[in-house]
């Protein structure tokens, strides 16, 4: 059965086809769909933006359909840059200028004071409508300067939990064994094990 993945992040969908590597899914990308359109991500929400994703891809494509959304949350800057996470340097935004961002907003900030959390929202429909939302998180904080080039956005200074390292650091096998993309990933797999079995 086909699952398409409604994003344009090959990094991205390279982590969710890793992680889902063992379900009865052939995964597609929108790579196969050129003409989908183009979707605002202009959600309060997580849940909001995946939903939104899910919904529009599944009803054009009409297939079951996996939206995905996600960001970095940081206690010290009011859970930001959130929803905006993609975004937060501006127009010109790039991963870099996105962490050298939170780096230079936190400054000087103790450890104890540069605590984070990533989030994803992944949400399952088909061309009926909506099957389900689900949510992980990961907690850890943020380092003071980027290390590691594994994995992509905000990995190079995100510090996991109980390792010291960033998730750049640590590379694929230790960040989708704890991440809250794996997390997510875990919940929604339920609703897709059902779909394969209520379809076939
Ligand atoms: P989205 O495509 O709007 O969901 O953007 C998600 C953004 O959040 C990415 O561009 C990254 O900046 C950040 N992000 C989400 N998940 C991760 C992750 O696993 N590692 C690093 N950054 C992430």
């Amino acid at each position: 059965m086909k699952l398409v993945v409604a994003t344009q992040n090959k990094r991205k969908l390279q982590e969710i086809v890793d992680i889902l590597a063992d379900l009865n899914y052939n995964v597609i990308s929108l790579a196969d769909f050129p003409r989908v359109p183009r979707i605002v991500e202009n959600g309060a929400t997580f849940q909001a933006n995946a939903i939104k994703k899910a919904v529009t891809v599944a009803r054009f494509c009409k297939q079951l359909t996996l939206g995905e959304d996600s960001g970095l949350c940081v206690e010290a800057l009011g859970g930001r840059p959130g929803v905006y996470s993609a975004r937060f340097s501006g127009k010109d935004k790039n991963d870099e200028k996105n962490n050298r961002k939170v780096l230079r907003l936190l400054a000087d900030l103790p450890i104890n004071k540069r605590k984070a959390y990533y989030a994803c929202a992944v949400a399952i429909a088909d061309k009926s409508g909506l099957l389900g939302v689900v949510e992980g998180r990961c907690s850890g904080y943020i380092g003071f300067e980027p290390k590691g080039n594994t994995g992509f956005g905000y990995d190079p200074i995100f510090v996991a939990p109980g390792y010291k390292k960033t998730f750049a650091q640590l590379g694929p096998r230790i960040k989708h064994s704890m991440s809250h993309r794996f997390r997510a990933l875990k919940k929604a797999r339920k609703i897709l094990e059902k779909y394969i079995v209520q379809n076939h």
